[in-house]
């Protein structure tokens, strides 16, 4: 006689062997245990990635920026993570870096998708096919979230970040350079970051530029085969891009190249254009000296182009980048609308802040009677405080101790404060003690610090 193993519980292999002598099912089991102690092992997170384990930090940069940029008309959007291949390598460029070695692309149903690598194509897409040209000018928008990049992990990088941006649409005058600039000087302020300077630069438009590459063209081609990969590659396409390697510095800082660097190229109406930002920022004392190699890791910018650099950890760190990108919205398929933004790396921001002191709940109730705690917590939940009580059948002297570390008051409830039909109210940070009746207790004024 066979005895049947029916428990799949305490057997799970035999869901898939129903009815086998239990010989060949314990064994079988026991294959499975073995096997399943193989397989489970931790799970580590992925490379490049990391877990917000101080979401505070990142509220407050968040909530800094609602606050700042409501101020100045912006609205939020949040567009997909992910969009059509082609919106990037058309909206980012395709001489780009990111384009070319950075992007997660996939393909589904013969849909070529990609992670988004930054902001800014989503929300012109988004701006284009929402017809919000159609609307009155200036269309003021601002995002955040994670972004994508497969980056090299030796240059430190993340391959999922965060940024926060600001577009403004519809204005091609200086003014809405100088406001977008000086949206992003005040949002860094609000922050506690001070010591900022602006770089600024003009790129011109696509007709003076013209001229100014040809010029850089011809200076730079006898040096062409001592320039590295990267520029070799750029040259032909895209030789401004040039003016930012990070490799070949030694090259460009030589005299006769750089007399060609700084040479005035702009047109008369690129170069008004230009002073006018600059006076804006004048009367803002905003701190800024011109960069004549600052181009921006983008294809699509035209005249202005800005970094902010701040000097928070000692040495400079640009925290933010932007300019004005007038094609971009007639390349993406809209009808021509000049426009200005820039974008933040949320982790480089969060490096620079001061670390948040830990936060303290408003009070902690103590007790010996669970339920009574628990009661008095919800009713000055309801108030608007935060509140704590011990969950886990603490003892008194316990919960006192757990109440200094968590909070700024401790609310007792010991036996003749139940007779009484009172609560000891006890500031832990001064150690003062009142008595108040627990029925008519003004909690919002008592537990003020
Ligand atoms: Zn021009
Ligand atoms: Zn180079």
């Amino acid at each position: 006689m066979s005895i049947y193993l029916n428990n799949s519980k305490i057997f799970p292999m035999q869901r898939l062997f129903p009815g086998k002598p239990a010989g060949l099912a314990i064994t079988i089991n026991l294959l499975f245990y073995v096997f399943h102690g193989i397989i489970n092992f931790m799970i580590s997170i992925v490379k490049g990635t990391k877990d917000i384990l101080d979401a505070e930090q990142w509220q407050r940069i968040e909530q800094k920026a609602l606050e700042i940029f409501s101020k100045y008309g912006y609205r939020e959007i949040r567009t997909p993570v992910f969009e059509y291949t082609e919106l990037f390598s058309r909206g980012v460029g395709d001489t780009t870096d990111i384009v070319n070695k950075e992007m997660y692309t996939f393909e589904i149903n013969k849909h070529s998708l990609t992670l988004r690598p930054e902001g800014t194509a989503g929300v012109v897409r988004s701006y284009i096919e929402n017809g919000m040209s159609r609307l009155s000018p200036p269309v003021k928008l601002w995002y955040k979230g994670p972004m994508f990049r497969y980056e090299r992990p030796q240059a430190g990088r993340q391959r999922q970040f965060h940024q926060v941006g600001a577009e403004l649409f519809g204005v091609k005058e200086a003014a809405a350079d100088a406001e977008v600039i000086l949206l992003a000087v005040n949002y860094l302020k609000s922050l506690g970051l001070n010591d900022l300077e602006v770089e600024l630069n003009s790129l011109g438009c696509p007709d003076c530029r013209e001229n100014y590459k040809k010029a850089i063209k011809t200076v730079l081609k006898q040096e062409l085969k001592n320039l590295c990969a990267d520029c070799q590659s750029r040259y032909e396409k895209n030789p401004l891009r040039l003016l930012d390697c990070k490799v070949d510095g030694a090259i460009f800082a030589k005299a006769e190249i750089q007399k060609v660097i700084q040479s005035d190229f702009i047109c008369g109406e690129c170069a008004a254009h230009f002073s006018e930002v600059k006076s804006y920022l004048d009367g803002f004392a905003v701190k800024y000296r011109r960069n004549k190699q600052l181009v921006r890791g983008l294809d699509y910018y035209n005249r202005t182009v800005f970094e902010i650099k701040s000097d928070s950890l000692g040495s400079q760190n640009a925290v933010c980048g932007g300019g004005r990108y007038d094609g971009l919205v007639g390349n993406l398929g809209g009808a021509d609308a000049p426009a200005v933004g820039w974008a933040m790396g949320m982790e480089r921001l969060n490096s620079l802040l001061a670390p948040l002191e830990p936060i303290k709940s408003d009070a902690y109730v103590i007790s010996n009677s669970a339920a009574d705690a628990f009661r008095l917590a919800e009713e000055l939940r309801i108030q608007g405080l935060s509140v704590e009580i011990d969950l886990s059948g603490k003892k008194f002297t316990k919960q006192l101790e757990k109440a200094s570390k968590a909070a700024n008051f401790a609310l007792i409830i010991g036996e003749d404060e139940m007779k009484a039909g009172t609560v000891s109210v006890k500031n832990l940070c001064t150690g003062v003690q009142t008595a108040v009746k627990r029925k008519d207790a003004r909690w919002q004024i008592l537990l003020k610090k």
